[in-house]
């Protein structure tokens, strides 16, 4: 597995698989791999010549200065993981690689990342999905054609990047299923922060959203009535509910349902102990 220092070296990389005519498949990721990431790359691998991860903790996406600071780093255990999945190329950089043409970081303009970013995560973290945006666009002008692989448990983030790859005519997006430990718990890399305990109490997040599941499939379509069941079941000792929402996941309206819904996706966040956690489910035919 080829290890670059940079997205230049990467852009010419990729240069070169097109032109022995390979097809790529690129995952970009922020490291503290696990699980859900490594699914991405066999997906990727599966369908591709060759794959690519890009490994880089964006600072332009985090409004909080703390959880970009604590963020998991350890490029060493990442490569190792990498390799064994049989990943062909890997590659980082700094801020200042990725966007060399701009003298300071605080100069940079971050993209509009459109009505996807509405509501939701990005009322919660404003800023975020512009700063998704932005290194996407990067990102995805640094690999050039290829598919690129996202998972569902950041559903608002594949609006985002999807609707960037349409206004930049690549890459082809493949949204893959969230992957879960054992617990139900999505696999994330704010997981590794978690105390044995907390991470039991974690699981609860999965739990409301496998509730409002089952009422689903037994003909609850009244929003109020799902919510209630999600919030029932995050009632847990040294969890701290952000929210808790159920969102058309196809017109992604701003305003709340209030009738009977007939398709659903729904999304939670809390904090348990420092850790901000988020997962997602949708309730009717296509979820994962
Ligand atoms: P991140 O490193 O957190 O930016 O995530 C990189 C990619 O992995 C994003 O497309 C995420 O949606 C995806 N991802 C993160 N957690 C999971 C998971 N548990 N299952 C599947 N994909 C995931």
């Amino acid at each position: 597995m080829l290890r670059l220092p940079d997205p230049e070296s990467a852009r010419l990389w990729c240069i070169e698989q097109r032109a022995a005519s390979h097809t790529l498949g690129f995952v970009p990721t922020m490291g503290g791999l696990h699980p859900g990431h490594l699914a991405l790359v066999r997906r990727a691998l599966a369908e591709n010549d060759r794959c690519c991860v890009s490994i880089f903790v964006n600072p332009l996406q985090f409004n909080d200065p703390k959880d970009l600071a604590s963020y998991p780093r350890d490029f060493e255990k990442d490569a190792r993981m990498l390799e064994e999945a049989g990943c062909d190329m890997i590659f980082t950089g700094t801020l200042d690689q990725f966007f060399p043409e701009i003298e300071n970081h605080e100069q940079i303009v971050k993209r509009d990342p459109g009505p996807g970013a509405d509501g939701v995560e990005g009322a919660a973290r404003p800023g975020h999905f512009a700063g998704v945006a932005t290194i996407c666009e990067r990102l995805f002008q640094t690999v050039g054609a290829s598919r690129a692989y996202f998972g569902e448990k950041d559903f608002q983030q594949t609006l985002v990047v999807r609707d960037l790859a349409r206004a930049l005519g690549y890459p082809d997006i493949v949204v893959c299923p969230t992957v879960r430990e054992a617990s139900g718990l999505a696999w994330s890399s704010r997981n590794y922060l978690l105390s044995e305990t907390e991470r039991v109490r974690a699981a609860c997040l999965s739990q409301a959203l496998f509730a409002a599941r089952e009422a689903w499939r037994a003909g609850e379509r009244n929003p109020a009535n799902l919510r209630a069941i999600m919030l029932q079941a995050l009632r847990v000792e040294g969890v701290e509910l952000e929210y808790v929402e159920l969102r058309d996941p196809e017109a992604w309206s701003p305003q709340p349902p209030s009738g009977p819904m007939s398709r659903a996706q729904a999304l939670v966040a809390a904090r348990v102990g420092k850790v901000r956690l988020i997962d997602t489910l949708r309730l009717d035919g296509n979820e994962s």
